[in-house]
């Protein structure tokens, strides 16, 4: 079964390309880190949004953000192998530094929207989808949403 985000993702598992993903931040965005000059009295924007691109799936992907941003050690993923859930640490080899989450993707993130990537995934060159990834962050640019890509 394909998923709303990837037609060859499944349920559980990720098809092993690349995938661009947008999330949609809360208005509350303004005013913090990639936004900080954004007045949150001023005129809304028409949307705050995250761009960003992974081999999980986007469901997985988000996930990590937000167990990132709320200091969370680890996540859980079933993306790659049988299904079967795996835990991935967020802390790197010496076990220190937290790496692996946006802050503001997790802080903020309210959901997929899965009408703004669908169409682009998977990509199987990971140096085109780092590619669509910028002209999707600019392509909502020119639509009017304020976009932070990463
Ligand atoms: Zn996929
Ligand atoms: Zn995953």
């Amino acid at each position: 079964m394909p998923t709303i985000h990837c037609p060859e993702c499944t349920g559980t598992t990720a098809c092993g390309k690349s995938h661009v993903y947008v999330i949609e931040l809360d208005a509350a965005a303004a005013g913090h880190g990639p936004f900080r000059d954004d007045d949150p009295a001023g005129t809304p924007p028409r949307g705050y949004l995250y761009v960003g691109m992974t081999r999980h799936k986007p469901e997985c992907r988000f996930q990590q953000h937000r167990r990132f941003a709320t200091g969370e050690d680890d996540f859980e993923c079933r993306c790659f192998g049988d299904g079967e859930p795996v835990r991935r640490t967020f802390r790197d080899h010496d076990g220190h530094r937290r790496t692996g989450g946006n802050r503001l993707a997790g802080e903020f993130g309210r959901w997929l929207r899965a009408r703004l990537h669908r169409r682009h995934n998977p990509i199987a060159d990971p140096d085109e989808a780092l590619q669509r990834e910028a002209e999707l962050a600019d392509e909502l640019r020119a639509q009017g949403y304020r976009v932070h890509q990463a």
